[in-house]
């Protein structure tokens, strides 16, 4: 077996290596070149899709013309056979010829896979890697499972980095990833992560267990990999350059969990007041997964959502006053022991905005619902000293509520009869393409609407209350009250709130435009001092924008030779 001359070179290389590599696709060299071309400013490092392009060889020369244009970017040339997942129809010995092309045009990093180097004879690998850096590569599409017995096999080849990418079914599939790279990375240039939505602790925290680096895409649609993020998320969200062994690590633990905008909120406030933490997003399909990672990663704190709210209080070893009344815990303290304290931040996500405009003290509230939210509602107004009504669509759940939290039980037909201070809608109509509405226009006898749901934030209900010239409380508020609080717990430190309200107001408009006119301005939603507004959709000008702010930022920069040609020729 040929054994690495190249160790040396490689070795400077891994200190050298953004920890982001993009991977840009095209369909045609001028394709690709035009993507490359508008990301290399910002993406030093790059891995160039040749099996997407439908002529391969024949696009090298014009690729050449970008790599010598662009010394100072590493780039990476992968064509990845379709048996392996890849694009590439030919065979193991037409993509090693065409990886020794793209090593003669300038690529430094060529990508082949385990599955080919086992078909190539040893000598054709080895010329391989004499002319260039090899990435030896390994995918599994449906689970993270024998990793190591796939690693003692990859082994056998030489190689400059040895890449692993599984999928993760389960998020302790992230934690068997992680150990697999502590374990290997003082003695080998490892790449691991796992693909698939649960994969993104491996993507965020790969990089701290021993992956050299990781993979995002150019934007959102260019993705190459599924649960692929993208590079601006991953630098500007999780902040990954600066993720190392000190970095707290927090998340929001629900089933789904996909579209939750807490990430963008905390993370933006931890950002703010320097607090070396990052926020994840972590669908757990159950509880008993996410409490098997807990301890692993380790999780400092979480924000917990449907459907474990009710479920995580038997796990917890202590809990405050709100969270033993309302039965509920939206909130997790890990302590050093390990221990887990639980708090309900819901209570404060209905009460505070409220309180901003009100005196609660008397004041005449109808809850609609009998949920988690709702019961937050109705404990915290009634210890408020609020007069609370509850109307339900299950009426014993909306009855029951009523007697634990000593407020009255309405029936429906009542409703239009009575005048209220304020609304609050706690249930899931408005929600989406949920257009439906939990009150008709003439039962809106109210000076405030207080409507939970936030996507979108022109309910048919708010729409309705809006007619009849009641103030709008947006659901919004409650959702940066419950998060600041959250914040507060976690860090101690009182939460940047306008910074927080500014970023989620800004990802829902890009999650759904809206004529200005028709806008409801959270109180907070302004830029916060000395921060530029925030990137603005399609992608191409966020990518814009996020260039301008990693430009200043802590992005480090490989040193032009090194990134150039990192292993000898
Ligand atoms: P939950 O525990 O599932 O409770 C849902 C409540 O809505 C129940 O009382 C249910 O009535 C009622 N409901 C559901 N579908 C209905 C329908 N089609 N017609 C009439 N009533 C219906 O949910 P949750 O955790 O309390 O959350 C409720 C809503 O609050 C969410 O959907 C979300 O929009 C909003 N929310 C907002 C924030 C925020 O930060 N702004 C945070 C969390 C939640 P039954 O008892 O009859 O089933």
């Amino acid at each position: 077996m040929h054994s690495s001359p190249s160790v040396f070179a490689s070795r400077i290389q891994r200190f050298r290596l953004p920890r982001v590599c993009v991977a840009v696709v095209g369909e045609d060299a001028s394709n690709i070149i035009d993507r490359a071309e508008s990301l290399v400013r910002d993406n030093l490092f790059m891995e160039f899709r040749l099996d997407y392009l439908a002529q391969p060889a024949s696009a090298l020369p014009k690729l050449k013309q970008f790599l010598d244009m662009h010394p100072e970017a590493t780039v990476i040339a992968t064509c990845r056979r379709a048996v392996n997942g890849g694009k590439f129809k030919g065979s193991a010995s037409a993509q090693l010829d065409l990886l020794m092309k793209a090593a003669a045009t300038g690529f430094q990093l060529v990508d082949i896979e385990f599955q080919s180097a086992e078909i190539l004879k040893p000598s054709e690998l080895a010329e391989l890697k004499d002319r260039v850096g090899v990435i030896l590569s390994f995918h599994d599409f449906k689970a993270t499972k024998k990793l190591e017995e796939t690693f003692a096999e990859m082994k056998r080849y030489p190689a400059d980095f040895y890449k692993v990418v599984s999928t993760a079914t389960t998020l302790y599939d992230n934690v068997q990833m992680m150990k697999f790279l502590q374990a290997h990375s003082a003695q080998h240039e490892m790449v691991g992560l796992c693909m698939g939505e649960q994969g993104i602790i491996s993507r965020v925290l790969g990089v701290r267990a021993g992956s050299v680096f990781t993979f995002a895409a150019a934007t959102r649609g260019e993705e190459t990999a599924p649960g692929q993020v993208t590079a601006v998320e991953l630098r500007d969200t999780y902040r990954i350059e600066i993720v190392d062994a000190a970095t707290q690590v927090y998340g929001v633990a629900g089933d789904p969990v996909a579209h939750s905008l807490s990430p963008i909120m905390m993370n933006a406030a931890f950002r703010r007041e320097t607090v070396n933490a990052v926020y994840l997003s972590l669908h757990a399909k159950t509880l008993k997964d996410l409490q098997a990672c807990v301890p692993d990663i380790p999780i400092r704190g979480l924000s917990i959502t449907m459907p474990y709210k009710q479920d995580i209080v038997e796990a917890l070893s202590n809990s405050d006053a709100l969270t033993r009344q309302i039965g509920a815990c939206n909130t997790v303290v890990r302590s050093q022991d390990g221990k887990l304290y639980g708090f309900n931040t819901d209570v404060f996500g209905v009460v505070v905005p409220l309180e901003q405009r009100m005196t609660l003290q008397g004041a005449k509230i109808l809850v609609i619902g009998a949920g988690g939210v709702a019961r937050a509602a109705a404990f915290g107004l009634k210890n408020k000293g609020a007069e609370v009504f509850i109307i339900n669509r299950t009426a014993e759940k909306g009855q029951a509520l009523a007697r634990q939290a000593k407020a009255k039980y309405l029936k429906r037909a009542d409703v239009a009869k009575m005048n209220f201070d304020v609304i609050i809608n706690a249930t899931p109509l408005g929600m989406g393409a949920n257009r439906q509405s939990p009150l008709e226009e003439k039962e809106l006898n109210t000076k405030f609407l207080f409507d939970l749901v936030y996507v979108p934030a022109e309910t048919k209900l708010v729409k309705m209350a809006r007619a009849r010239n009641i103030q709008i409380i947006p659901g919004l508020e409650m959702f940066v009250q419950q998060g600041a609080r959250q914040f507060e717990i976690w860090s101690g430190k009182p939460a940047p709130i306008a910074e927080m309200s500014f970023v989620v107001t800004k990802a829902l408009e890009r999650l759904e435009p809206q004529p200005v006119e028709d806008q409801v301005p959270a109180p907070q939603a302004q830029p916060p001092a000395e921060e530029k507004p925030a990137p603005k959709p399609p992608a191409k000008l966020a990518a814009k924008a996020a260039r301008k702010k990693t430009a200043s930022s802590t992005v480090r920069k490989p040193a032009k030779k090194a990134a150039k040609k990192p292993v000898k020729r």
